[in-house]
């Protein structure tokens, strides 16, 4: 499982908390994602984890037809995107908890847990802001 990579322990102690956290490089600021060793920007290894926005937007999706991931088999078909944080400058990719032909590109989303295909409990993205009261 990569769960258990040591790189995502930050992210993992972030959802504990309620939170969606990021690795912010000392040296330049840069917030960055997927988790490394160091800033992909400067190489500077000094990181800490930092929260990201609730929200986002998603920048494009698609939807999972087959897959092979255990458990997720009964769920297909299952949209997921890259969501944009534009606040930390940023592009995540999830599950979206919407049905497919309700997504558009732009659209504001919001992330929540919910329990996952594949077990336990997992961030997913759903719509979220204006699109929700229209
Ligand atoms: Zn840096």
């Amino acid at each position: 499982m990569t769960d258990g990579h040591p790189d995502l322990a930050g992210y993992r102690e972030g959802l504990a908390a309620g939170e969606l956290r990021a690795q912010r490089c000392a040296g330049c600021a840069k917030t960055f994602w997927p988790p490394r060793p160091a800033c992909p920007r400067c190489r500077c290894p000094d990181t800490s984890w930092v929260r990201l926005p609730d929200t986002g937007e998603l920048f494009t999706w698609t939807v999972v037809a087959h897959t092979r991931l255990a458990g997720f088999q009964d769920a297909v078909p299952y949209p997921v995107g890259m969501i944009a944080l534009p606040g930390a400058g940023i592009r995540m990719i999830g599950r979206i908890d919407a049905p497919a032909p309700e997504l558009r590109i732009g659209m504001p989303v919001r992330w929540t847990f919910a329990d996952s295909p594949g077990g336990g409990r997992r961030p997913v993205w759903s719509p979220a802001g204006p699109e929700e009261s229209r």
